[in-house]
Order: C-alpha cells, then structure tokens, then sequence
C-alpha cells in the first residue's frame, strides 16, 4: 500500500486551504478553500483547483470559513459527485457562506461588466460558480457528529474532534488500515484557543497520530488570554455608561460604540459575552443593534447548534431555556431603512456591524455617521489587515477616507486583543503535549507564512518535536 501527503492550497500561506491524501491512488481532499488576496491573483489561482474533481474519493470539510469551504461548489460544478464529510454544524455554516460567496459573484459580474461597457473594454469574466453549484454542493455534505468514527472508504476511517476555532470546527483523524496495522493522520484544520466563549476548547484525541498536519498561522506571535475579553468590555462599556451620566447634565444623549466584527463567531461572541455581562449586573442592560444581514443568519445556525457549546454557556443559559443570542435590548436589524434610523437613536447603544476590516458593508455607513464624533468609540476586536480602512483607524491615523470622502477621526479608538480564534505558537506546543504522540513520525505545517513556520518550526524542536516539515507547493511527501 502506498500513502503520500501534498498541498494544492495554504502551503507556506494561509488562505486557500486544500491539502490531499493519496492513498493506494485514491485521493482524499482535506477542505477546498478559497484563496482571498487581490482580485486578480485571487481570480487566477481559485480558477485552478489543480486537481481532477471527477477521481476524488471523498472530500472531509474541518469548517466553515470561506478559505476552507469557499471553492466547493468549483469542484462538484466540475464534476465531483461523492461526498463531503463535514460537521452537522459546518454543513450549514458553509451554506450560507458558498451561497453568500455565489452573491457577490454575481453581483461583482453585473457591476464589472458595466464598468468596462463604460471604459469600451472587452468583458470576459464570469464567476467561479452559481448559486446552483453551491445548492449542489450543500446537498452533497453529509454531517457527522463529533466523535462517531464512520468508514468513508472501504479501509478509512474518519472522526471528529473538538477543534476550538469556530461553531462546528473540527480536527479530522484518518484511521487507514494497513496490511495488519493502523495509519493514523490528524488534519487539525485551524486549530483554535483555550477558553473561547462560545465552544468547547480544542480536544485531544486519545488515539495516537502517526503523522500531524498542523496549522501555524501564529507560529511566532503570543496572544493574549481570551479571559480578558470579557472584563475590557465590561470596563469600555461602563465608560460610556459614565460619559453618558456626564454628558445627561447638560441635556446630551448620543454616546455609543461601533464594533466592526466578522459575521460569523465574533458577532455572537460579542452577543454572548453582553447578555452574560448584563445577566450577571455587571453592566446595565444597553441597546445593543446586530447591524448586518449575514451575522443574523449566522445567529440563528448558532441558536440550533446547542451540541457544539460549551459548559459555561449551558449553566448560564440553556438549562435555564434562554436563548443565549438574544436578549431584551437585543436587536437584530434586517431592513437598510431600520440602519439608518440607528443615526438618530437617542440612549447610548452599540452597534455591532460588518465588514469586520471595515472595508464594506453598513459598518462603513456608521463609521461615516460617527467617526468625527468624540462621544463614540470605535472598539476593534479583530485582526485589521494591511491598507484596510479598518487598519488605519486602529493605528490611530487622524484622517481617513471613507466612500472617497475625507473625515477626521475624533471617536475614541479602542482594541480587544483577546478574541483570536488561532492558537498562538505556545498554545499550539501546549496542546501537542497533551496527545499520546508515542508513535508520531512527523508534523506537517501548513496554513502559515515562512516567517512566522520558521519560529514556529525551531521552537517545536527545542520543546521534544524534532520532525516537523513545513510543506511546500509541488512536493509530494510519502507516509
Ligand atoms: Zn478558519
């Protein structure tokens, strides 16, 4: 029997994952993400899967980010027709984002064809696929539970396991028999963090893994606890209370916080995290506005996932029969009409809105609306990449462009390190020692850039794991 292990996506990078195991000739897909960077180099190197869809065996989904769930409906439109294991949880969180993905597409053709019309330019462009490929795509997902072990080829065994990034997340461990004995393949996906709200921490397969394939987003970065996250923003959210007492003697009323969040997980852990905050009288209770389509979406796949929480948001909230994503003066608001009516709401509130880099959507709206204004603040949660407007508001810059208009930033900037859904180096080393790896051969390192899976790479040999290769385009690694 021969087995081999290589990368068609997130080697040495940390977008586009799609990873292959070969074994006996028949091909696993470990996740079919897509790769999120420049339109054109995006364009280019999602249009190329680099594999025939139509010899694939079975494709196993760890979860549902677009990187990792967003070139499905690519490969069952060209020709793939088994099945692709996932979570009850990621089959429907990847839904609504292949479907979401398959909007903008569309939208993006309308709007580029009429573009180039107005130039006089030749259009040729067309999505990657529809929404009927991301229908055909979610109906071929078959969900499996964690921990129920299920055979997806006659000799390979598939099981899940806690990974403690987002709702529904998953490591996937490869039990292949060979000859007389067992190959055991841990794929750990995006491997997430201790103490998240939310769900449960990364678990540790009792069963021992022969080989590793790990992610090193963070390979040289520590974060902070996500025990932090709570108490920050318990103490920006009184302040605003408190500015708003100050403010109530001399008739004013307008204080407020605008959290740009991801749709999906940051959202409701911000949601999560103010009604433990308020049912606890650590806070009064505040308008607290979900502004953005997709988060609410996203919430009611959170409110039917109950197996996927953890033990503290069971005690606090469901053997009480409350919802724990929704709250007296919570509001979920749907309608362009009931955002801009948040402009003229009269108490102080939160506005919880996306884009999370600020780069789109009705958060871009609110931050037009606020940003000049000093009784707002503006509290970053999440990670602002590089010449995003959402970068340079967290670095402080005294003016910035919003929709080609100029604006000056008097809001208050605020920032949450806290909520990163990535182990850091140390945690992931951590969590390592805490698998059986008495028959570990070698750990393979995806998902990450060169810098930080070099550090990463030397600290795991100073800490007992010498074999570590850290995977490269184009190379083939026998197992
Ligand atoms: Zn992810």
């Amino acid at each position: 029997m021969s087995m081999a292990f290589y990368s068609l996506g997130a080697a040495e990078e940390v977008t586009g994952s799609k990873h292959v195991l070969d074994i006996d000739g028949k091909s696993f897909l470990i996740d079919c993400g897509a790769f999120q960077g420049s339109r054109a180099e995006a364009d280019r190197k999602n249009r190329n899967l680099g594999i025939a869809a139509d010899k694939i065996e079975a494709v196993v989904l760890t979860h549902g980010h677009l990187d990792h769930c967003g070139l499905l409906p690519l490969l069952v439109k060209e020709g793939y027709q088994g099945n692709i294991f996932s979570t009850p949880a990621s089959r429907d969180i990847a839904s609504l984002i292949m479907m979401d993905s398959a909007n903008i597409q569309a939208r993006d053709a309308i709007y580029l064809r009429k573009q180039a019309q107005r130039k006089g330019e030749k259009f040729d462009w067309t999505p990657l696929f529809n929404e009927q490929d991301a229908i055909q795509a979610s109906s071929q997902m078959v969900g499996i539970s964690y921990n129920r072990p299920m055979y997806i080829s006659d000799n390979v065994k598939l099981e899940f396991y806690d990974a403690g990034h987002i709702l529904g997340s998953a490591m996937a461990m490869f039990t292949v028999k060979k000859d007389d004995e067992e190959i055991r393949i841990l794929a750990t996906g995006d491997l997430g963090r201790k103490n998240k709200p939310i769900i449960r921490d990364p678990d540790s397969p009792k069963l021992a893994p022969d080989y590793i394939i790990l992610e090193s987003t963070y390979g040289d970065r520590r974060h902070e606890s996500p025990d932090n996250a709570m108490d920050k923003l318990a103490e920006i959210a009184k302040r605003m209370m408190k500015n708003n007492m100050v403010k109530n003697n001399k008739q004013e009323n307008k204080s407020r916080i605008i959290i740009p969040a991801f749709a999906i997980e940051r959202t409701q852990e911000l949601v999560y995290y103010f009604h433990l905050l308020v049912d606890q009288g650590i806070i009064p209770e505040i308008p607290i506005f979900v502004d953005s389509p997709m988060a609410t979406n996203a919430t009611t796949i959170f409110q039917v996932h109950p197996e996927c929480y953890d033990k503290e948001i069971k005690d606090a909230f469901i053997k009480h029969h409350k919802n724990p994503f929704g709250f007296n003066k919570l509001r979920f608001t749907t309608s362009v009409d009931e955002s801009k009516a948040l402009n003229d709401f009269k108490e102080p509130h939160v506005i919880i809105s996306a884009d999370g880099m600020c780069e789109a959507g009705r958060v871009q709206h609110h931050l037009i609306h606020s940003i000049e204004d000093p009784d707002t603040t503006i509290l970053i949660v999440g990670y602002m990449a590089e010449n995003t407007l959402g970068r340079r508001i967290r670095n402080r810059e005294s003016e910035v462009k919003i929709h080609g208009q100029k604006f000056n930033v008097r809001a208050h900037v605020e920032e949450i390190n806290a909520f990163s859904a990535h182990t850091d180096y140390a945690e992931a080393t951590d969590w390592l020692k805490t698998l059986d790896t008495s028959r570990l051969k070698k750990i393979f390192l995806v998902h990450g850039e060169p810098k930080p899976q070099a550090a990463f790479k030397k600290y795991l040999a100073d800490n007992g794991f010498p074999n570590t290769q850290i995977v490269r385009y184009g190379e083939t690694y026998p197992l």
